[in-house]
């Protein structure tokens, strides 16, 4: 194999490792070299060089006592969310968060430990905004991410460091979490491909929670296919996480490749009824995005795909719904932080009252702050029912606007976001923040399977050639179609293969 091995993803170095064309320990060293080189980028917040490299001797010695499974030696790297047994990695869990700087977690999220079982090596942690909250990685309290494409701008977030670990080609695959878009938002704008599952697919125990009803798990990878070997081992029932979906071990790569019935070699998505909303596609959405979406969606029509015209109409309501539900039960989630158990704790400080203020005030950042202020007054009495109750019914009636959708339709497409990435340092108001996460919030909130897969890149001038991202959502567990979708695009298009000069 002549191509130097971080150019390629999941699947072909699966094929050159069973080959024996390389090992992982060379695997490893040569993307441990590569993160030395592009540190600059800001991805990851904590390595381990001797622990991953133990790691890739165990699965060498799998893969020659022919023990090993489809993801034995594959290096990857965690977004720093997930809390990894610090005994067995030697790598903290910071949330990107002062308040957990250097905490040392007694035990490996499921997902993790999923992996590791899996015999796939762990690169280290990566960057991200704190506790997940935000949309471009700017808060995280260890400095931003930078995207690989123009490292003026921003990657997305909040799984920043994932993106442009995947897309600098530093590790061929990461874990990221997604509660409103943060896996979905920084793959388009990092031209990778990422799937956040249907709710309750993989499970969150061990996830440092955000918002408990809407966190959920995913991988970040180059390809449909990649993405699909990662979940069919991330995902599955788990008896420690209350809301986890009771289904057997799902097999999404053979779900991936599986023909659709009528389909033909040229024509795989015969028959498959794409529904646009008119809600994703306003007036106001940048001729970059509109554009790439819209060849896009020729190709999948060219495969055989047609496209259907349906309606969400309470699409806009989903960001005050979603920003008074996710910062309730965030304002709930983070009260545990009060310096007695765990975290940072103040140093100076008078009586028990004032230690759990002076530590609060020290350990979150500003945006965290923010939310924790809006979610305790949205949950308190004679706010309850005019916020948080309304919410709640809204909540419910946008996941039945997707189903009235699903009558006449298989897959919804749209873009991911309104622009492409902005740049890096801007003083934005946090409410252009949450405005730009219209298009993944409506499936959040209804606990659908989302994807975002590369779809060309925008062409004007303050577009910058940066990527632009397809969002496919599908019906509750229908990551099966949405990974053959997109795997059907990849198939016939090399948006994906793109890769940004360093
Ligand atoms: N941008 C959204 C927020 O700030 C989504 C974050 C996420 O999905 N974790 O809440």
């Amino acid at each position: 194999m002549s191509a130097p091995l971080h150019t390629l993803g999941v699947a072909d170095l699966a094929r050159g490792l069973a080959a024996k064309a390389f090992s992982s320990v060379e695997l490893t060293q040569a993307l441990q070299a590569r993160m030395a080189q592009h540190a600059g980028l800001g991805a990851f917040l904590a390595t381990n060089q001797e622990g991953a490299l133990a790691e890739a001797s165990a699965a060498d010695a799998a893969i020659a006592a022919g023990s090993a499974g489809p993801l034995t030696g594959i290096p990857l790297a965690h977004k720093d969310i997930f809390v990894t047994d610090f005994a067995r990695s030697g790598l903290a869990t910071t949330a990107g968060s002062q308040m957990l700087k250097g905490y040392a977690s007694p035990f490996d999220a499921t997902v993790v430990a999923r992996l590791v079982a899996a015999g796939t090596v762990t690169l280290g942690k990566l960057n991200c905004d704190e506790f997940a909250m935000g949309s471009a990685n700017e808060n995280s309290a260890y400095g931003p991410a930078r995207n690989p494409w123009d490292p003026t701008r921003v990657p997305g977030g909040s799984s920043g460091g994932s993106a442009t670990a995947v897309a600098a080609r530093l590790v061929p695959a990461a874990t990221g979490t997604d509660t409103g878009g943060s896996i979905r938002q920084p793959a388009s704008f990092t031209g990778i491909t990422g799937i956040k599952p249907t709710y309750g697919v993989c499970s969150r125990y061990g996830m440092v929670a955000f918002a408990s009803s809407l966190d959920q798990a995913g991988p970040m990878a180059r390809s449909a296919e990649d993405c699909a070997l990662l979940l069919s081992a991330m995902s599955g029932f788990d008896e420690r996480d209350a809301t986890s979906a009771e289904r057997p071990p799902q097999d999404f790569h053979a779900q991936m490749l599986r023909p659709r019935e009528g389909a033909s070699a040229s024509k795989p998505l015969q028959g498959l009824r794409i529904g646009l909303p008119k809600e994703f596609f306003p007036a106001a959405l940048t001729a970059d995005v509109n554009g790439a979406v819209r060849s896009a969606l020729a190709e999948l029509e060219k495969l055989g795909a047609t496209l259907v015209d349906v309606s969400l109409p309470r699409t806009e309501l989903s960001i005050p719904v979603y920003y008074l539900i996710a910062p309730a039960e965030a304002s709930s989630n983070l009260s545990r932080f009060d310096g007695v158990k765990f975290g940072h704790r103040a140093e100076q400080h008078g009586d028990l009252l004032d230690m759990y203020k002076k530590t609060r005030a020290e350990g979150f950042g500003p945006e965290v702050k923010r939310r924790i202020m809006i979610g305790a007054y949205v949950l308190s009495h004679g706010y309850y029912d005019a916020y948080y109750l309304q919410a709640q019914k809204l909540r419910r009636m946008i996941a039945d606007d997707f189903q009235a959708c699903f009558q006449r339709c298989d897959v919804i497409a749209g873009p991911v976001a309104p622009t492409v990435a902005w740049a890096l340092g801007q003083k934005r108001n946090p409410l252009q923040d949450y405005l730009a996460d219209i298009f993944t919030l409506p499936g959040s909130l209804a606990g659908l399977p989302g994807m975002s897969v590369p779809a060309g890149f925008a062409n004007s001038e303050e577009g910058g050639g940066l990527p632009v991202g397809l969002q496919l959502i599908g019906n509750y567990f229908q990551e099966g179609q949405l990974l053959h979708t997109a795997h059907a695009l990849q198939q016939a298009t090399d948006w994906h293969l793109k890769e940004p000069t360093l």
